[in-house]
């Protein structure tokens, strides 16, 4: 068994690591109090080829591998939370499924652009109604000659506002046993019955773009399904098991930032006429923290290594984003906590890392839900 890293990913790391921190971690507190998605920060990766990297070379990408994408992943997140998540769902949901399932045609015209960071795109999962059960879904298409009508309401999508294109999951049928058949359709944004809005004010990632879609009377044609017209659903399920890898290796990331300044703050702040660094309580803190931390770390390698051989991933990728995303949360309260007061506000970056990180908890299925499909791997 060989932990270490290739060249290939250790240049990967080390050039976002630089980039991110000079690029878009001094920018990450402003976008976190203005709501504000920072376009040229994606313009500058797409300099980079950083949309590319899980690509081979003849859909626009640098034929990377999982770990490598990881890696970027938890640099971009090390430095923004909210840039972060963007990052991981343009690549993981928006791109991605048009690998996995897209025709060669769509590949060329979708995939080409989204590996070269020319266009974002978006993934439209959720509904109001339908959450953790996504099956719930109640956005519809029907074939009018050679068009999908769809009718329906997305909310909480990933980038919508600067998406070429979402593709939307809609009931389209019925099978032989009654039950709902799930259609994965590419719509593209400026298709007319289309609306897009992103006026959330969420708790953290806000760096990130998050957007209601309504689609009314949208029409576009026969051939933008994507994939198998009757297994949208499936292929959603399991887009999200590679999507998971992703959502780990952000917390790593966000939990790296908070270990960071922790670590730091520890050592400047001088309380009884010593350094608290010095105070076993606090270094207990900090030891749990860097050992969870590099656990999870080892868990999203492990997940994408999985990936990367073709062996199946979809226990390990839950397994690494129910640890990382629960242990980010606890390194960054800890981290609050060895700050302090100071800890509380804004000026100290910490309390954004807990904000950005509970997200994790919840995004790509809940914790919940990993514990579901955990537990139906195991066979219960
Ligand atoms: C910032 C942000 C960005 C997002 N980006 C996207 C995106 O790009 N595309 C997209 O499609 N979606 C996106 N989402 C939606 C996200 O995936 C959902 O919020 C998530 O899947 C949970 O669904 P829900 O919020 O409806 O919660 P619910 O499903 O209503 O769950 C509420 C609670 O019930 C629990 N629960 C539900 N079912 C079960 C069960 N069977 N067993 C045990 N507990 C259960 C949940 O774990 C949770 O604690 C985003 C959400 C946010 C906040």
């Amino acid at each position: 068994m060989n932990f270490e890293l290739t060249k290939e990913q250790e240049m990967v790391r080390d050039m976002v690591r630089d980039f991110a921190q000079a690029e878009i971690a001094p920018h990450a507190r402003e976008l976190d109090e203005k709501h504000e998605f920072r376009k040229e920060s994606f313009d500058k990766m797409a300099q980079l080829g950083l949309f590319g990297i899980p690509f081979p070379e003849k859909y626009g990408g640098s034929g990377g591998d999982t770990i490598s994408y990881a890696l970027a992943v938890e640099e971009i997140g090390r430095a923004c939370g909210g840039t972060g998540l963007s990052y991981a769902a343009a690549v993981s949901l928006g791109a991605t499924p048009f690998y996995n399932f897209g025709t060669e045609e769509q590949k060329q015209e979708y995939l080409v652009p989204m590996a070269q960071g020319k266009t974002l795109g978006s993934f439209g999962l959720t509904e109001p109604n339908a959450g953790s059960d996504a099956g719930g879904t109640r956005t519809k298409a029907y074939l009018d000659g050679d068009e999908w009508v769809i009718n329906g309401e997305k909310c909480w999508i990933t980038n919508a506002s600067y998406a070429r294109q979402v593709v939307v999951t809609a009931v389209t049928g019925q099978n032989e046993r009654g039950k709902n058949i799930i259609t994965a359709i590419i719509v593209p944004t400026d298709t007319p019955g289309v609306t897009i809005r992103s006026d959330y004010k969420k708790m953290g990632v806000r760096a990130s773009n998050t957007c209601e879609i309504i689609l009314e009377n949208v029409r576009v044609p026969k051939e933008n399904v994507l994939g198998d017209e009757k297994k949208g659903f499936g292929q959603f399920l399991n887009t999200l098991d590679g999507g998971r890898i992703s959502i780990a290796a952000l917390s790593v990331g966000i939990a790296q930032a908070a270990f960071d300044k922790a670590l730091k703050y520890s050592k400047e702040r001088v309380q009884f006429g010593q350094s608290i660094s010095k105070l076993q309580a606090i270094q207990f803190k900090l030891a749990d923290m860097a050992m969870e931390i590099e656990l999870a770390r080892n868990m999203v390698f492990k997940a994408a290594w999985l990936k990367d051989n073709g062996k199946p991933f979809k226990k390990e990728a839950a397994y690494a984003k129910l640890f990382a995303s629960e242990m980010g949360f606890r390194t960054c309260n800890q981290a609050i906590q060895i700050h302090g007061g100071y800890g509380y506000m804004a000026e100290y970056d910490v309390e954004r890392h807990l904000r950005d990180i509970k997200l994790m908890e919840i995004g790509e299925g809940t914790s919940e839900i990993q514990r579901v499909v955990i537990s139906r791997q195991l066979g219960c």
